[in-house]
Order: structure tokens, then C-alpha cells, then sequence
């Protein structure tokens, strides 16, 4: 029989107003900044976040700091709602207003992996189910979502602080053992919570988060008919090589299709 409780949270996400610390840098790319806008419509749009997931790109005059929305739903962010952070998460240019309080996923990922250039963070639904059930693990089922490899690592969250959590990335220590989960990998996914997705650029970040979602919807289905039949690993490096090439095809169009034009 099932006992139901109340949460005793701790107040750990009920953060305290963010303060700005340092001085703004020099002005980021024009049409990275344009990037970064586009790509929260077209996360939007095509499903993988609602009002609720974020996306950050490393700022490209100084790698140490990133640049993300204020916190808002993804799809109504404009130019004039980017922020640029500090790698400990802490805005620089934030004026008072709200930040994500789950900035520490992309700060953490920035200082680990100096090779990741834009984070994607959402709870797509489609991914949820693999971060429940341990003894399926989420894998490339399909050549557009070979990234994800054989075996993408899940984040438990109660590993760092125990069993009284909220679930959410809220500080610089959980940050860290969720870049510490992701390892070198493309996608982590996080129990009950959602899953976190990396790139190159802004465009393969948000190309690897919606074929994440896209890999899961067909991994799921396959399930139901029987044993399924992934990718192996060295089909996964070869197709990703390929499928790396065809990351602006997709972009444009969600692009058009995230400003109403197709
Ligand atoms: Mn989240």
C-alpha cells in the first residue's frame, strides 16, 4: 500500500533574487545573440520545451561566460531578454531580473566540457520514460538520433543529496555532478525531471534535443512490438558523422516554420 506524504522542501529552489557580479564583457556576435533567440522559438515550436526548459551559448568573446534568457517561457524571448552569466551561474547583466534557477546545468557543462558551445535543457515528454525505468536504457534507435550512442547516462539526483530534493539544478554542486554524469556524452537524461542536451553550436544543440525527443517517441513504439534492434556503437559514430553535416537543413526550416512562414 502506497503512504502519500508531504514534501518537506528545504526552500533549496526558492532562490533569492540573483545579483549581478562582475561587468558585462564585450558585446556578444549580433547574430549569435539572433541565434540564441530563434532557438527558443524553435524549441517551442517543435515540442521540446514549454513554458518551461532554456537554452544557453557560450559567449564567443569570452568563453568563460554564456548567454541565456532571463527566466520567461522560451517562446515570447527576444533580443532585449538575453543575459550574460559568469561560469559560477551567476548573472552579469541580469538588472534584477529573474534568472532560470536551473542556470547551474549550463554553467557546470560550460567549465567541464570546453568543447560544448550551447546547452539545451528541457522535460520533453517523450524522453521522461527512460529516465524512469532503469532497465531500459535510452539509445539511438534511429540514424537522426545516432548522437545519443548506445547508452545515454542518466542523472539520480538523490546520489548528490539525498531523498528530500525538488528534483531541479538549483546550485553549483549539482550542476556539477550532472556535467559529471553527461561525461563526454550528447544527452543526459534526469529522473522525473527531463533531460539536458549538448552541442557545438546553438543550431546541432537544439538539432540533438528535438531528435532526442523524435529517438524516444520511436524507441517507445518499437518497444511495444517487441525486442528491439538499436544501432551499434559503430553505426552510431558513422551516422553521426554524416547526420552532423545535415544540422542547417533542418535549422532553416524550423526556423521558418517557428516565424509562421511555412
Ligand atoms: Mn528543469
Amino acid at each position: 500500500m502506497c503512504t502519500s506524504g508531504h514534501g518537506s522542501a528545504d526552500g533549496a529552489s526558492v532562490a533569492a533574487p540573483a545579483v549581478d557580479r562582475g561587468a558585462p564583457g564585450p558585446a556578444a556576435d549580433a547574430a549569435l545573440i539572433a541565434d540564441l533567440v530563434i532557438a527558443n522559438r524553435i524549441l517551442f515550436r517543435e515540442g521540446v520545451v514549454d513554458a518551461f526548459g532554456h537554452v544557453s551559448v557560450r559567449h564567443d568573446k569570452r568563453p568563460d561566460r554564456f548567454l541565456m534568457a532571463r527566466n520567461m517561457a522560451p517562446a515570447l524571448v527576444t533580443e532585449q531578454d538575453i543575459v550574460e552569466f559568469g561560469d559560477d551561474g551567476e548573472p552579469v547583466n541580469a538588472a534584477g531580473r529573474p534568472v532560470y534557477l536551473e542556470r547551474f546545468i549550463h554553467s557546470e557543462i560550460f567549465r567541464a566540457r570546453p568543447d560544448v558551445m550551447a546547452v539545451v535543457h528541457s522535460h520533453s515528454m517523450a524522453v521522461l520514460p527512460f529516465g524512469l525505468v532503469r532497465s531500459v536504457p535510452f539509445r539511438a534507435v534511429t540514424h537522426m538520433g545516432s548522437f545519443i550512442g548506445t547508452c545515454a547516462p542518466v542523472f539520480e539526483i538523490r546520489d548528490v543529496v539525498g531523498d528530500d530534493n525538488d528534483l531541479l539544478i538549483t546550485n553549483r554542486k549539482l550542476g556539477r555532478a550532472l556535467a559529471e554524469c553527461l561525461g563526454q556524452g550528447t544527452v543526459c537524461l534526469m529522473r522525473g525531471h527531463g533531460s539536458t542536451a549538448v552541442g557545438n553550436s546553438v543550431k546541432q544543440a537544439v538539432f540533438r534535443a528535438v531528435y532526442t525527443e523524435q529517438n524516444a517517441r520511436v524507441l517507445s513504439e518499437a518497444s511495444r512490438l517487441g525486442p528491439v534492434e538499436g544501432l551499434s556503437e559503430a553505426e552510431t559514430r558513422t551516422a553521426t558523422r554524416v547526420i552532423d553535416g545535415q544540422v542547417n537543413r533542418a535549422w532553416d526550416m524550423w526556423r521558418m516554420r517557428a516565424e509562421g512562414k511555412v
